[in-house]
């Protein structure tokens, strides 16, 4: 690999203090994978990443991504965590064309009104996500302790002395797996992971899987921007809400003088793909915005659909006994609902909890410390999109999630008319700020006590 000023100058100051593990592999280069590598080339000797592509020397869609075709928006919480990952990557957005504003300045159409235009002091870059992964990647790769196997697909896990050891792995054109030892795995392998499949070969328990389906669906497309017209907004979004409203969209400047236009569908219905059924229910929308740049801008390149968009949460957490030298991250643990756009930010929180996990528990307690604590990285984010995707379902939901749709509709009904809660909402909802902030002002002592 070639070395590099930044990740060695970081690396080295770390292992100075902690050296307990020589070797990491990481299961999947995806976007969990690279941040987990990056963070762990900060305590771990050497890092080996696997993925199953072919990955590119440039922002490009690949099988095992077929997300990236779909909008991905950085909430403001993610994007600070991963400038302190790596310094400079706003910047080189920017510098590819990446356009940059305050989200409470993206007109927002729910279901019970317009968003107010508000100062959120949440910054939001837009991008596509070929492009930020591209950044990461090349940043990861230049990282002196870490190595990017691309084409190798990993097949299973190998184990004794109760624990994973490591991986076997089959690199493209290899008539068989090879071990690749290590005293820590990483499972990164994303939303249709492997993993509960080898544990059950390795007999060991699989985890329980909690799971609830919006039945959502994403159909997208390019467009090309219109150098002569400013439309006035960065990004313009209508939101589903069960079981009334099942169609939305989102329109985002990107990169390369381009919008993504993305057409949700929930409850079971998803946009047609054929260029006449996008273009009519973009203009069924209640967001005018939408249908503006379908029917002002050149598309760029076919329609894309995404549907299966279930939450689903692996309770590696559970396990008994919890698992040795082994820690799952992203979506391979906890696949989100995308509207909330909370995948990418607990991703690059996961990755960090990792982190300090290595650094102050001993390898045996480790992962176990890891994976309860990753819980917490997941907690609001599965309360605030499972409360309300329950709606598309029969049959009564629990307690929590109809106190939890109770609290978000009477925010959503309250929103239209009230600037600082909206700013509220949004810091909340950006994982900038506690749920507590929702809570209407306590009144100060001298705003009491007027009565006698
Ligand atoms: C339609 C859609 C829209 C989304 N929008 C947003 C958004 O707006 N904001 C947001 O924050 N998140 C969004 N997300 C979520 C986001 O994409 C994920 O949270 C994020 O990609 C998780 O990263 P990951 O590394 O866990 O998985 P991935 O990025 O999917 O990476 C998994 C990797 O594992 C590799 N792999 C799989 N199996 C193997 C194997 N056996 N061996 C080796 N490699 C393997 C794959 O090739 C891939 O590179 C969206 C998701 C979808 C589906």
């Amino acid at each position: 690999m070639s070395g590099s000023s930044y990740g060695g100058a970081r690396s080295g100051r770390a292992r100075a203090s902690h050296a307990r593990y020589r070797h990491a592999v990481v299961v999947g280069g995806g976007f969990a994978g690279l941040v987990t590598a990056r963070v762990l080339a900060d305590h771990v000797d050497q890092v080996s990443v696997l993925d199953k592509d072919t990955l590119p020397d440039r922002a490009a869609h690949r099988a095992g991504t077929p997300q990236s075709r779909h909008p991905h928006a950085l909430l403001a919480r993610g994007a600070a965590l991963l400038e302190d990952l790596f310094p400079g990557l706003r910047a080189e957005l920017t510098d590819q064309g990446a356009p940059v504003s305050d989200f409470g300045h993206f007109p927002m159409r729910y279901p019970t009104g317009w968003s107010p235009t508000v100062r959120s002091g949440l910054v939001l870059q837009t991008f596509s996500r070929p492009l930020l992964e591209f950044l990461i990647r090349r940043r990861v790769r230049a990282l002196r302790n870490v190595t990017v196997h691309d084409a190798t697909e990993v097949t299973a896990l190998t184990t004794g002395d109760a624990r994973v050891t490591g991986v076997l792995a089959r690199a493209r054109g290899a008539d068989r797996p090879s071990a690749h030892p290590a005293d820590l795995v990483v499972i990164a392998d994303g939303r249709y992971s492997r993993l509960p499949g080898w544990l059950a070969e390795a007999r060991l328990p699989p985890p329980r899987c909690l799971r609830v389906d919006g039945q959502l669906a994403y159909t997208s497309r390019l467009y090309q921007r219109r150098p002569d017209r400013d439309p006035g907004f960065q990004a313009s979004l209508q939101a589903t809400l069960a079981p009334t409203t099942p169609s939305g969209g989102v329109v985002v400047a990107i990169e390369d003088d381009r919008w993504l236009v993305c057409l949700f569908g929930a409850g079971g219905i998803s946009a047609p793909t054929t260029p006449e059924g996008f273009a009519a229910y973009a203009a069924a929308l209640d967001n005018p915005h939408v249908k503006q740049i379908v029917e002002d801008c050149q598309p760029i390149g076919a329609i894309h659909r995404y549907a299966g968009l279930d939450g689903r949460w692996h309770r590696y957490d559970r396990l008994a006994p919890p698992l040795r030298g082994l820690a799952v991250v992203g979506d391979a643990l906890c696949a989100l609902n995308p509207l909330y756009g909370h995948g990418m930010t607990v991703a690059v929180q996961q990755a960090l909890v990792l982190g300090e996990a290595v650094t102050a528990c001993p390898p045996d307690r480790a992962c176990r410390v890891y994976q309860r604590r990753a819980t917490r990285t997941l907690l609001l984010p599965w309360f605030m999109s499972t409360s309300l995707d329950r709606g598309w379902s029969p049959g009564p939901a629990p307690l929590t999630a109809r106190a939890g749709r109770a609290v978000l509709l009477h925010l959503l009904g309250r929103i239209p008319t009230d600037p600082d809660l909206y700013r509220r909402f949004l810091n909340v909802q950006h994982l900038t700020a506690s749920p507590l902030t929702l809570l209407p002002p306590v009144p100060h002592r001298h705003d009491q006590g007027s009565e006698p």
